[in-house]
């Protein structure tokens, strides 16, 4: 609504309100008054009719005789105080006509107030009371002109405030108006940067899609130039990784953004072979070496514009650049391109920089994977390392329990092997299968004098000496294993200086109970790595344990058994083991269809010797027998002390020419033996010899060895110091019996 319209209804309203307010005061004494009058003149007017009906009824002549009586009741009740009222009362015929009257006719307004006259039920006159009210309104004029000024005075109050009340309104309204004016700009300028905003986070999403998306920041870069040159509308942009050769970095991956046209291509192309100058160039150069961007108004003025004849032919005038960061590094550049002469722009700046961090950590990221990828691939590699060297390690325990199994039946083995030769060639047996990637290996005893090591046994393709003074191993002075290869300088043995043997060598003395019983020496194929190297080693002290402890046994029984089967006196074997090995030779020559020869030899009047040069004399002079009796006889034979001073020889192979032979030649030389005790020489002494031959004179050892004892007391009989063989009779093989052995 108009606001001078409402202000005028609500004038009007004020005014309406004091008019009302000023006429009720007057009006409502007026009224009062009119309802006193009437309720007076009704009660007076009833009374008087009530009086008349009395008197009419006791006096029917009243009517005419009375009529000042009538009067004078018509009078009563009248008002006699001031101001008096006008005021009329008649006494009416039913027909209307006056029958007394009294007071005076009111001019109007008048009240007027009727009463009936009842007699009998019958209404013979009316009172009529008439009352004039200009009295009661002249009465009310002070009451209005009070009521004036009352309603005057609202009226310039209610003014007042309701002018007051409209005005503030209307400046609240304006206020309001102002403010919803001020945030409709506001919401307008909020939606503008809002539209902006999300231009430019559209972008920004676009350019983190592309970098998030790109596999390399090649491909990061393309996508980040064509967006940003889109979004700015530069005519070029170029963004390039580059690599630093010296004071100049070289474009090693670029794209571009330009419109199409010759003159673009060849831009390109020559920009493509351009060599940025890091350390003075004043625009891409510049900000590769400072890391910070760049804006050049005017390309062609700038000073180190090196591309400024290239600028000029495509006619770009300004030209931002920007780098691309790794961490801190530089490592590329965006370059925007305008015809137009631009300022910088805050925004633009923002947002390149925006896109050249995505480019950067796109760079990160691939390097990222790079590594990733390179540490993989090294953790695959040692996981295949890993597996195959548990497997070997599976294989080697595996190897490791057939070796042992390997070693245990050797030690088995070696347990009842009956001397050292035996063990030797069990060893060499079985030490090629108990020591993997050997070539060959050789075992080699000290001797007694403990200045020398022979070697027991060998096996494989190589050569060993036979013997060497402990002193050529490194293995033996040191007392531990010595491989050839094992040391940060190969060391060789004087002992095996021979072998070329790649795998090279190594010696592992064996040592029992604390005392060195001999040498191990094993030549190994390949040389191995140091994991194999150790496990050699290991397996080689294994087995050298085992080894050193099992010929110490068999070296142990060996001697026991020595003694056992060998005279102390003259170190020739003993009865006992005549009794073992005779039969055997004779199975031996029965088998290979061999003669064999038993001499039984007796020294001869020995009891004489003994008695003549004393006891010891007689133990030098069958010591000196004994010595005499090996060396005329072959390793091959047996020679044995068979009691006292009697002693039985078996030649293998010989028959009884050449026992015969054999026989002259020895007593010959007993005859010349020189005997000595202390430093006296003994008398020599004399053998008599019986022979017996196989198989003409018997094929078991008893009756072999009783048919030489025949004979040979046949050569005692006989004159001694001479040899008899057994005499064959016909038909008898010269078999004794038994019992007289
Ligand atoms: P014949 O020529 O008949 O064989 O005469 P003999 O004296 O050699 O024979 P006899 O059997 O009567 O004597 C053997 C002697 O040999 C008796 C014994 O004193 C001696 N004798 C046996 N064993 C040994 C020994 O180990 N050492 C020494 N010194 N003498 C021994
Ligand atoms: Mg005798
Ligand atoms: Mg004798």
């Amino acid at each position: 609504m108009n606001p001078a319209r409402a202000k005028n209804l609500l004038l009007c309203g004020a005014l309406v309100a004091a008019v009302l307010i000023g006429l009720a005061v007057p009006l409502s004494h007026f009224l009062q008054g009119v309802s006193s009058q009437r309720a007076d003149s009704a009660g007076a007017a009833r009374a008087q009719a009530q009086a008349v009906a009395r008197l009419v009824a006791s006096h029917p002549e009243t009517w005419s005789a009375h009529a000042d009586l009538l009067r004078e009741v018509l009078r009563t009740g009248a008002a006699t105080d001031a101001p008096p009222r006008m005021e009329s009362r008649r006494l009416l015929a039913p027909d209307g006509r006056t029958i007394v009257d009294t007071g005076t006719w009111p001019a109007a307004p008048r009240l007027a107030q009727v009463a009936v006259v009842e007699v009998d039920g019958r209404v013979v006159a009316r009172v009529e009371h008439m009352v004039g009210l200009r009295p009661l309104i002249r009465g009310s004029v002070p009451f209005a002109l009070a009521g004036l000024a009352a309603a005057v005075l609202v009226f310039t109050l209610l003014r007042r405030l309701l002018l007051h009340a409209v005005q503030s309104a209307l400046t609240a309204l304006k206020a309001e108006v102002q403010r919803a004016e001020a945030a409709l700009a506001e919401k307008a300028a909020i939606e503008q940067e809002l539209r902006r905003q999300s231009t430019q986070e559209r972008l920004l999403e676009a350019l983190a899609a592309a970098s998030n998306t790109a596999r390399t920041p090649g491909e990061a870069m393309s996508q980040c130039l064509r967006q940003l040159c889109e979004y700015t509308g530069w005519q070029i942009g170029h963004a390039a990784l580059v690599e630093f050769d010296g004071e100049h970095a070289v474009t090693r991956l670029d794209f571009w953004h330009r419109p199409a046209g010759v003159r673009y291509d060849r831009f390109i192309e020559e920009n493509g072979r351009h060599r940025h100058d890091v350390a003075n160039g004043n625009f891409v150069g510049r900000v590769l070496r400072t890391g910070a961007p760049v804006w050049i108004a005017e390309l062609s003025g700038s000073q180190g514009a090196t591309r400024a004849a290239q600028f000029a032919s495509i006619g770009v005038r300004t030209g931002m650049a920007f780098p691309i960061l790794r961490g801190r590094d530089p490592i590329g550049f965006f370059e925007f391109l305008s015809e137009a002469a631009l300022e910088p722009d805050a925004e633009l700046t923002a947002l390149v920089q925006r896109a050249s961090g995505y480019v950067g950590s796109v760079a990160e990221r691939v390097e990222a994977a790079d590594q990733i990828r390179r540490l993989n691939q090294d953790l695959e590699r040692r996981v295949a390392e890993r597996t195959a060297h548990s497997e070997r390690a599976g294989a080697l325990l595996a190897a490791r329990g057939r070796d042992a199994a390997v070693l245990g039946e050797m030690t088995g083995v070696l347990q009842v092997a009956e001397h050292l030769e035996e063990a030797g060639r069990l060893v060499a047996r079985y030490l090629p299968v108990a020591l993997h990637g050997t070539l060959a290996g050789a075992l080699y005893l000290m001797r007694a004098s403990r200045d020398s090591l022979e070697r027991l046994s060998a096996w494989g393709d190589t050569a060993f000496p036979a013997s060497f003074p402990p002193a050529h191993c490194w293995g033996m002075r040191r007392g531990q294993p010595h491989g050839s290869l094992d040391g940060a300088v190969p060391l060789e043995c004087a002992h095996v200086a021979a072998t070329d043997a790649p795998g090279g060598t190594l010696c592992v003395p064996l040592i029992a109970q604390g005392e060195s019983l001999g040498l191990l020496e094993i030549v190994y194929i390949e040389p191995g790595d140091a994991d194999t190297r150790a496990e050699r080693l290991a397996a080689a002290k294994r087995v050298s344990e085992q080894l050193s402890l099992a010929l110490a046994n068999v070296r142990l029984r060996e001697s026991l058994r020595e003694q056992s089967i060998r005279d102390p006196l003259t170190g020739l074997h003993n009865r006992r083991y005549l009794e073992e090995s005779l039969s055997r030779e004779l199975a031996r020559s029965a088998r290979d269809g061999q003669p064999l020869a038993v001499f039984m030899l007796d020294v001869d009047h020995f009891k004489r010797y003994n008695d003549a040069h004393g006891h010891d004399a007689g133990d030098a002079a069958l010591r000196e027998l004994g010595r005499e009796l090996r060396k005329c006889a072959r390793g091959s034979d047996i020679v044995c002390r068979y009691g006292g001073e009697e002693f039985v020889v078996v030649l293998v192979d010989a028959d009884g020419a050449a026992a015969g032979a054999w026989s002259e030649r020895l007593m010959q030389n007993v005859r010349a033996l020189e005997v000595r005790l202390g430093n006296r020489v003994l008398p020599p002494i004399t053998v008599s010899m019986g022979l017996a031959l196989f198989p003409q004179h018997a094929d078991d050892p008893a009756a072999l060895l009783h048919a030489a004892d025949e004979a040979l007391y046949e050569a005692k009989r006989d004159g001694r110091d001479r040899l008899r063989v057994v005499r064959v009779q016909p038909g008898t093989l010269s078999v004794p019996e038994p019992a007289a052995a």
